[in-house]
């Protein structure tokens, strides 16, 4: 490493961590910033994964998240395949996978989420998919290209954008979601029966309160599931076995399905096991304050992994713009700056035509108010104590970001302004 007034080093090569590096070295241009990475490329974007990837119409590589440049055209080093196996918080070193061993005066953990694995369908499994990184993103891609029925487990936004670029290549989709509705977490009601109907409209078969109980493979690669309601663990429906090494169950109505592969959307959990390692404070998540120091305070950590202070108390968020904006926060602060971390979170979601978006923190007891608008156009907004607290729309970008902003500046509202289409929300932040 060369000489240099001060060591960050950075783990995790996700936008938290890209973020991280290049806010550090920003803040702190004599500092020498090293970017860790296990995977083996310059860091990618991840929402493409599940979308363009999986339609052909990007690949990850066309948008790395430094830029054009890369890394390394930001005076920040990049060590791929660096994964870090331990760190030793006496001796401020991260230890290498490789034996290697490399201090550091300020450390950043970007280490992100890991798929939460169905133990029934575990990854590995012949003709079972999760989706975390651009390998899985090109295994899944070539399976699509020789299958022609593709079984979802998980009717969340993954899951369905998975669902939703199949069904666009033409291949016969169903998706199994356990709960009563798709979207549960994310969406309201109303947002979610809209990308119900564009997804049934394009031949999804959407199976609801269904889940796979039990799963085995058998020989062949092949793989027996016996699936369930969301009601407790009466299995209402059962498995049937295998047909030529395609995946067969049978609902108890009789109503049997195959399928040629298994995509598993069911949710991700943080990858904390190594700052677990290393005593840092976890729950559920590394535990950090408001300037995203974890319990040492020479150790940082942003994005996926994080708990963090919210307005409500401490919350995990898993969406690009929060990995980007705490990363970048995190980073400055590793390199001696002193900011506190305060978001207003957002998700967004792209599947066929639809582009879903949330933005906010909801509050329980809020009033819901609607703006009527034409066509699959869906905008509400959440208002307590007579402003915008959090807002849901779907093909309303510019009215979304108009929103963030209330939101962001406590701007007083009226409802009965909100809910009528001809008064501009950019008009209403001048007030
Ligand atoms: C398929 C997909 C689609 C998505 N679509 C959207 C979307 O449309 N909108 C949205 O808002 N969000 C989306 N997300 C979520 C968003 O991408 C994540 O919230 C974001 O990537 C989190 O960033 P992160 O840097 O915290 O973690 P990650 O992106 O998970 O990055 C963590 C990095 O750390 C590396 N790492 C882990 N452990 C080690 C170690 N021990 N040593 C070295 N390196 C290590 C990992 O390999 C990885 O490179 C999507 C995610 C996926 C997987």
């Amino acid at each position: 490493m060369q000489d240099a007034s001060r060591h960050i080093l950075v783990i995790g090569g996700g936008p938290a961590g890209t973020f991280a590096a290049l806010a550090a070295k920003t803040q702190d241009p004599a500092a020498a910033v090293v970017l860790l990475t296990d995977e083996s490329c310059e860091p990618y974007e991840k929402p493409p994964l599940s979308k363009g990837v999986l339609l052909g119409k990007v690949r990850p590589a066309d948008a790395p998240i430094a830029g054009p440049g890369g890394i390394a055209a930001r005076e920040v080093v990049l060590e791929v395949r660096a994964r870090c196996r331990a760190i030793d918080r006496e001796e401020k070193t991260v230890i290498l996978e490789d034996g290697r061993r490399l201090p550091y005066d300020a450390l950043v953990i970007a280490t992100g989420s890991l798929v939460r694995e169905l133990p029934q369908l575990p990854a590995g499994m012949p003709r079972v998919h999760y989706l975390r990184t651009e390998a899985d993103a090109h295994a899944l891609k070539g399976a699509l290209t020789h299958g022609s029925h593709l079984l979802v487990v998980g009717g969340g936004l993954i899951g369905l954008e998975v669902a939703a670029s199949a069904a666009e290549l033409g291949i016969r989709v169903t998706v199994l979601e356990i709960a009563p509705r798709i979207l549960a977490r994310v969406c309201d009601e109303e947002t979610a029966g809209i990308v119900e109907a564009a997804h049934r409209r394009h031949g999804v078969d959407l199976r609801l309160g269904c889940g796979i109980v039990s799963a085995a493979a058998g020989v062949d690669g092949r793989i027996a599931v016996r699936l369930t309601s969301g009601e407790g663990l009466t299995a209402d429906l059962v498995v049937v076995g295998t047909v030529d090494g395609r995946i067969a169950v049978r609902l108890t109505s009789g109503e049997g399905l195959t399928a040629d592969l298994v995509v598993v959307g069911t949710g991700a959990r943080p990858n904390d096991q190594l700052a677990a390692g290393a005593g840092l404070a976890i729950d559920d998540g590394v535990v950090v304050d408001e300037y995203c120091r974890t319990s040492d305070p020479a150790i940082f950590a942003a994005g996926d992994v994080v708990r963090f202070p919210g307005p409500h108390g401490p919350v995990r968020l898993e969406n690009w713009r929060h990995a980007q904006d705490q990363g970048g926060i995190a980073g400055r602060n590793a390199a001696g700056a002193r900011e506190a971390y305060r978001t207003v979170p957002s998700f967004w979601s792209e599947q066929y035509d639809l582009y879903i978006q949330g933005v906010g923190w909801p509050v329980a007891g809020s009033e819901r108010v609607r703006r009527p608008l034409p066509g699959h156009a869906v905008l509400a907004f959440d208002i307590s104590e007579g402003r915008v607290v959090a807002a849901m729309g779907i093909n309303v970008q510019r009215d979304l970001a108009a929103v963030r902003r209330l939101i962001e500046r406590r701007v007083p509202v009226d409802a009965a302004a909100l809910a009528d289409p001809a008064q501009p929300l950019a008009a209403m932040l001048k007030r």
